[in-house]
């Protein structure tokens, strides 16, 4: 049996106006053929979870096609997605006949022109493949699954966890719901629904908080007979999609089974009468600064407004300038996106001192202010990612300098956004994250593994930027309405 194996990720963010180009996708993962299997095997990726139990399977050629991955950015423009359209086609083409597919996504993917690429990508893999050759698929907790997307292939199962930490074992459960696809040889039934729901990301954690309760409700599934998956989708806001909102996919034996039904519709219920328990004020740099003494350190302070993990630029001066105004006496360590002041550390050269303006590159947000710093350490190393997601893979932030400011924090300047939320980044610079009281974040959960025993307490703060926490703030134009909590006094209930 032949089974074709491609990805193409990416966390768009259709209120970043920087456009996702083949490059970004060359800076994170562009891999063909072998290499997949190469690179992919053993590591926390949804390919690599769905490659450790292929393996195990005897009769099974694996048929490795191509696997993409960007960090999040704005949309993809046209001429990359006709890019992945042409290599997805290619590959599976050459790879004929084909008994099944695997296809690693996000959900999330957008391109200027269309806004479900996902769907248009499988609608192409499935003409190149064939009636009847069934295509699962793997999606991000954050993606949207569209009703283009669900008529295109035959299975979809999501993340559990957030911060995400269960890739390979997402890309497990896709194989197992594919071999069952494959053994009824039709396609499975199932239950989809959507609420008119847009979450914020800061209280959605699937640990702890109404989420967990939530996970709770829908893994009663578990106990039913004939119920081969289920996912939950909470996509992330920065999406301005017409088919945005929560949404449950379940795929079973009978999709008019009243347990199932009733299960489904509890977690509905629950969401919706919950929704404000997702909704939390958070605070801005100012106060979290003056409460720091009394507050538990070290302690990671997460830049929502600009998180490059959802796709911020990660260049924002905002909690920089807040640092040099009210000079804190903890000690602070900043990560920001800035090639300009990359390049100029590096004409300066390592142990001089100099004026720098670091970040305010997108401008929109943030302003450059001067800070002068000495330049402490310089890298272009490969960045190892330890924990977490993509673990065992390996980030490229590109060149970049430790810049220690005299009455300010240290600075960590990258050229480009990359993983960054592994504590191996700061030790690729020989600086130890332990040493800091302070540890600015750039992404809003991912840290979390690699950090748990570096900080004793963590907070997301309300700060702009194309990640903005605010979502009644955000510019949408195209998601479906009424939406809560756009339209906060709207009603819904079961039909
Ligand atoms: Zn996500």
């Amino acid at each position: 049996m032949r089974i074709y194996l491609a990805g193409i990720c990416q966390e768009s963010n259709t209120f970043c106006p920087r456009l996702t180009t083949v490059g970004n996708f060359k800076r994170g993962l562009w891999l063909q053929g072998n290499e997949i299997l190469e690179r992919l095997a053993r590591t926390n990726t949804e390919i690599g979870g769905a490659l450790s139990l292929l393996h195990l399977h005897g009769g099974v050629d694996i048929v490795p096609g191509m696997a993409a991955w960007a960090m999040a950015s704005g949309p993809l423009t046209r001429a990359t997605l006709e890019v992945f359209a042409a290599a997805l086609i290619g590959s599976a083409r050459n790879a004929l006949p084909l008994d099944a597919a695997f296809v690693s996504f996000h959900g999330a993917l957008v391109a200027e022109d269309e806004e479900d690429c996902e769907g248009f990508l499988l609608e192409q893999l499935g003409s190149v493949l064939g009636k009847g050759v069934p295509i699962v698929c793997t999606l991000d907790y954050h993606g949207v699954l569209t009703r283009r997307m669900l008529a295109a292939a035959d299975g979809f199962v999501a993340y559990r966890t957030y911060p995400h930490v269960d890739l390979a074992e997402t890309g497990q459960r896709a194989v197992r719901l594919l071999f069952e696809r494959l053994s009824r040889g039709k396609p499975i039934p199932y239950i989809y629904r959507r609420l008119p729901l847009i979450l914020p990301v800061d209280n959605t954690e699937t640990s702890s908080g109404p989420m967990a309760d939530a996970l709770q409700i829908l893994g009663r599934l578990d106990r039913l007979p004939k119920v081969y998956s289920w996912s939950l989708l909470c996509p992330h806001p920065w999406l301005d999609l017409s088919q945005h909102g929560v949404s449950v996919i379940v795929y079973l034996e009978n999709p008019k089974d009243t347990k199932a039904e009733q299960v489904i519709q509890h977690l509905q219920c629950f969401l919706w009468e919950n929704r404000l328990a997702f909704f939390q004020e958070l605070p801005d740099i100012g106060s979290v600064l003056d409460s720091l003494p009394s507050r538990l350190k070290p302690i990671a302070l997460v830049d929502s407004g600009d998180v490059i993990t959802a796709g911020g630029t990660g260049d924002s001066t905002v909690i920089l300038r807040a640092l040099l105004d009210r000079r804190p006496e903890a000690s602070c360590i900043l990560p920001i996106i800035d090639p300009q002041t990359v390049e100029l550390a590096f004409h300066v050269g390592k142990g001089q001192t100099s004026i720098f303006h670091p970040g305010g590159d997108s401008g929109s947000f943030s302003a450059r202010d001067p800070v002068e710093a000495k330049v402490c350490a310089l890298s272009n190393s490969i960045v190892p990612i330890r924990t977490g997601a993509f673990a065992g893979l390996e980030g490229n932030p590109g060149r970049r300098a430790v810049l220690c400011s005299h009455h300010g924090p240290t600075l960590v300047v990258s050229e480009f956004t990359s993983p960054i939320h592994d504590p191996a980044f700061l030790r690729s610079l020989g600086l130890e994250p332990e040493g800091y009281e302070l540890i600015i974040q750039k992404s809003h959960k991912l840290f979390k593994p690699g950090y748990q025993n570096i900080v004793r307490s963590s907070l997301s703060l309300n700060t702009p930027g194309f990640t903005d926490p605010n979502i009644r703030r955000l510019p949408y134009l195209r998601v479906p309405r009424p939406i809560f909590p756009l339209d906060c006094d709207m009603v819904w209930s079961l039909r």
